[in-house]
């Protein structure tokens, strides 16, 4: 099958490193950042200090944050069992100097092997159709929603950020979990 991947808080732990960057520079942008981070981590970007923020700083969060456990492991194996694998993200050059190059060169040095990379997505829906994906994997429950409304399959991953919030869509809480979640599909 075809499997869609998230990269921020699906693949790699962001919230924790963006709210780090927050912690420490928030009262060099006004001392509201902290409020936004939802917002800060889905790349809606809505007052001007927040865009400043992600402006100064979007590549070198983006550089150090760690990729979750299991990940590669998990998805290197669901590709010797012969999914393709299509990484999708939000990212793009907006606050990216190359948004691909960027995904593509963070991916190399971790070791995440895949089949495509497509950035620019924060709505998923069409990117799915077009590239025919069978099952999604995202932490935003608004896209995961969506997508199953739309009759496309899609997983959240957990996160700090979803956690606390009502939905009924499929949970996953790490990446061996959703090894078995597709072996028992
Ligand atoms: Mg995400």
């Amino acid at each position: 099958m075809t499997i869609g991947i998230d990269i921020d808080d699906t693949i790699t732990n962001s919230t924790q490193k963006v709210k780090e960057y927050l912690e420490k520079y928030d009262s060099d942008y006004g001392n509201q950042l902290l409020n936004n981070l939802e917002e800060i981590i889905r790349g809606f970007l809505i007052d001007d200090m927040t865009k400043k923020f992600f402006n100064d700083f979007a590549e070198t969060m983006g550089n150090e944050i760690e990729v979750k456990e299991n990940a590669r492991e998990v998805i290197d194996k669901l590709r010797s069992e012969g999914n393709r694998i299509i990484i999708v993200t939000a990212r793009s050059n907006n606050f990216y100097k190359d948004a691909q190059k960027f995904c593509e060169e963070y991916l190399k040095r971790n070791n995440i092997n895949y089949d495509k990379l497509i950035t620019s997505q924060t709505y998923k829906i069409e990117c799915c159709r077009n590239e025919n994906i069978d099952l999604m994997i995202d932490d935003a429950i608004d896209t995961v929603e969506n997508l199953n409304k739309e009759g496309i399959k899609s997983i959240l991953f957990n996160s700090d950020i979803n956690k606390s919030k009502e939905t009924n869509v499929k949970r996953v809480n790490d990446w061996l979990e959703v090894y078995y979640y597709i072996h028992n599909l």
